[in-house]
């Protein structure tokens, strides 16, 4: 039921963090993947045993939405599955913050997401099958704090992937989203840096320690899978026990 052999998988933000990880466990299933980014891919395609394709792509703007579905479709006649995952963060108080810095993080977060799922969907709805798997926040459960637009846009990814998941499942396109709690990866430098807010995040973590990238990864691979046809407009966190708290 996980197996992907021959599945094509498009995941963005793939040269680092938890949208590597996201890449090795779908190629360890069996995907051909399509690496999306503004980066070289090289670390990640070192990394897989499998086929793969780097497309560069700068997820800030609309304009390289045409060139990625149609870069994969020449690449491999399908698309299967799309992980939407490349993101950003800017954190400033609420009360300075700048237009600048909610509408870069709402660009790649939201708007992007929106508009390359639904690029993606005109392939396959057609074909009635194919998994879409959004990459959320546990602030798209929470308020958070000094970090408004990116609130925003996750609080805005759980619903579209509610929304599109309604639109979508009656003709085989599942819509879900992972939300990770807080993985060591670049997003997160700052926050393990401040031995103050360090401490207190994994002090308040039930499993006691910050997540890793790859343990996303099997969250995805199930979501991406057979084993979810019934599985749709579901925000899972993987979190170490974050929420329950
Ligand atoms: P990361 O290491 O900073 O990775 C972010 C990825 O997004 C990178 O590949 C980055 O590429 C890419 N990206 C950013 N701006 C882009 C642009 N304009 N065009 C193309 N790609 C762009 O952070 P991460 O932690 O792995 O984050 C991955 C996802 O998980 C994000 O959506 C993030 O919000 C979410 N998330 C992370 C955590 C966490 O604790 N780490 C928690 C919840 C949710 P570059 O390397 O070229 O910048």
């Amino acid at each position: 039921m996980f197996d992907l052999t021959d599945r094509v998988a498009i995941i963005t933000g793939a040269n680092t963090g938890i949208g590597q990880a996201i890449a090795v466990g779908l190629s360890d299933a069996g995907a051909r993947v399509a690496l999306v980014g503004r980066s070289p891919m090289n670390e990640t395609r070192g990394m897989l045993d499998g086929d793969s394709l780097e497309v560069t792509a700068d997820l800030s703007s609309m304009d390289a939405i045409p060139c990625i579905v149609s870069s994969v479709l020449d690449w491999a006649g399908q698309i299967d599955i799309l992980v939407n995952n490349a993101g950003i963060i800017r954190r400033a108080d609420a009360i300075d913050f700048t237009e600048e810095d909610w509408d870069a993080v709402m660009d790649i977060n939201l708007k992007n997401l929106f508009f390359l799922s639904q690029a993606v969907a005109r392939h396959m709805l057609p074909r009635g099958r194919g998994k879409i798997v959004n990459i959320a926040s546990l602030l798209s459960f929470q308020g958070g704090i000094r970090v408004p637009s990116y609130t925003a846009s996750k609080s805005g990814v759980a619903g579209l992937t509610r929304l599109l998941a309604c639109e979508w499942a009656g003709q085989g396109v599942n819509v879900n989203a992972v939300a990770p709690g807080y993985i060591a990866t670049n997003n997160t430098v700052a926050l393990r840096q401040d031995p103050v807010r360090n401490r207190a995040i994994r002090d308040r973590i039930p499993a006691g320690d910050w997540g890793r990238p790859e343990q996303i990864a099997g969250a995805v691979v199930f979501l991406a899978s057979d084993a979810a046809e019934y599985v749709n407009g579901v925000v899972l966190p993987v979190d170490g026990g974050w929420l329950a708290r």
